[in-house]
């Protein structure tokens, strides 16, 4: 199933308007102040496509509304669904670019894995997302569009408040969140929004692979739960694997994690920990692991590393994983081992990379061939 194509002219979308630019595109437009909240409501708790089904609005306002604006969301370009229930949607921007949103069910929960970035600027050794080479930030639409086309196809409008399909939001897909923090930003708190999307910030998580500097604002600013891709105890390995680790090492990691906002035992710091075949995997990292969280309130997740096409790494043993969470979790860190899910559509983590960068290869030798052509 196809949407609409994106570009509509010169009519402005208001899907990814924050509050205030809603207020004031409707005070710009002549109308009563109220009508913005209406709009809100409209297009974020109800999922809105069209204004003719805003019944609340008189006729005329509608129609003067259509001519001006639109609501679009981006368009899905391929829709996947694995045996095991997760989706994944190629999602596809007015650009060309592309970046993949995933959907998994479990019995207690939905969760939605959603991209900040068309690619990653960063080059994580394990991860696909980060050999992509084209580059750009997601705008705020692009961000919360992604959780509107999930909430199209799990048919969840408006906004339930039991018995969802889509309960959790983690920024765990294409791209580093902290490296486009404003515009997740915008886009969390229309998520976040009562009369909006309504998901509530114990819900959402955000995962950085350590941009440290911005760590502190992302708890002030928006109270999301915090992930850290920390993947290893020593700098030396740290940086080979996360090379960001150069710029902000594991001490200095530790120390914004430490001062988190918000961040209790209630509420702890999720520390992910991929699983790569003798690179840092020993009982000797585990306990070096369980040392440097001590004062954290942390629980850590275990990734069996999940290999894309190309890659040189290898997962970890299934005795290797067990011994390594025994460790942990004896230490008093819960330490489950996230389960892959999607592996046959692509879509487990680290998985996601668009193939926009060869389409568009592949378009462009089509174009030069037949701009060669004699017309
Ligand atoms: N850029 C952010 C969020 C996206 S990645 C970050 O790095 O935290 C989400 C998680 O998947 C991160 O912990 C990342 O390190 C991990 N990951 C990346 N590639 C992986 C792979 N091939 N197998 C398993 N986990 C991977
Ligand atoms: Fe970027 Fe995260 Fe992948 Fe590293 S693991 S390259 S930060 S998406």
């Amino acid at each position: 199933m196809e949407n609409p194509v994106q570009s509509s002219g010169a009519r402005r979308n208001l899907v990814g308007l924050s509050r205030d630019e809603i207020a004031a595109e409707m005070k710009a437009f002549g109308a009563e102040a109220f009508r913005a909240r209406q709009l809100w409501q409209w297009i974020y708790n109800r999922g809105a496509t069209d204004f003719s089904v805003m019944t609340s609005l008189s006729k005329p306002f509608r129609e003067k509304l259509a001519e001006a604006y639109v609501l679009e969301r981006p368009q899905i370009s391929q829709s996947l669904t694995s045996i095991d229930g997760t989706r994944k949607w190629l999602v596809r921007f007015p650009d060309g670019q592309e970046v993949e949103t995933v959907h998994i069910p479990e019995e207690d929960r939905g969760t939605l894995c959603v991209s900040s970035q068309v690619g990653c600027t960063l080059t994580c050794k394990f991860c696909h997302t980060g050999t992509q080479r084209l580059v750009r930030n997601l705008t705020p639409a692009e961000i919360v569009g992604q959780v509107m086309i999930a909430r199209d196809a799990l048919e969840e409008w408006p906004s339930p408040q039991d018995d969802r399909q889509l309960t959790n939001i983690v920024l765990m897909g294409m791209g580093e969140p902290l490296y486009n923090f404003d515009n997740v930003a915008t886009a969390m708190k229309i998520v976040m929004d009562g009369e909006g999307l309504s998901l509530s910030r114990r819900k959402i998580t955000l995962s950085t692979s350590g941009v440290v500097p911005m760590i502190h604002r992302c708890g002030e600013e928006l109270g999301v739960n915090l992930a850290i891709s920390l993947h290893a105890v020593t700098d030396e390995l740290r940086d080979v694997l996360v090379p960001l680790n150069k710029k902000y090492p594991i001490a200095e990691l530790l120390e914004a994690c430490r001062t988190y906002p918000g961040s209790s035992n209630a509420r702890r710091i999720t520390f992910e920990y991929v699983m790569l075949k003798g690179m840092n995997d020993s009982p000797a990292e585990a306990r070096a692991l369980v040392k440097l969280l001590e004062g954290i309130p942390a629980k850590v997740n275990l990734i069996p590393f999940n290999p894309w096409p190309g890659t040189s790494y290898e997962c970890s043993s299934g005795t290797a994983i067990k011994a390594f969470s025994d460790i942990v979790f004896e230490a008093g860190y819960s330490s489950p081992v996230r389960q892959p899910r999607g592996r046959d559509i692509l879509a487990a983590c680290g998985q996601l990379k668009s193939e926009s960068v060869k389409l568009s290869k592949a378009e462009l030798l089509r174009q030069q061939s037949e701009e060669a052509q004699p017309a």
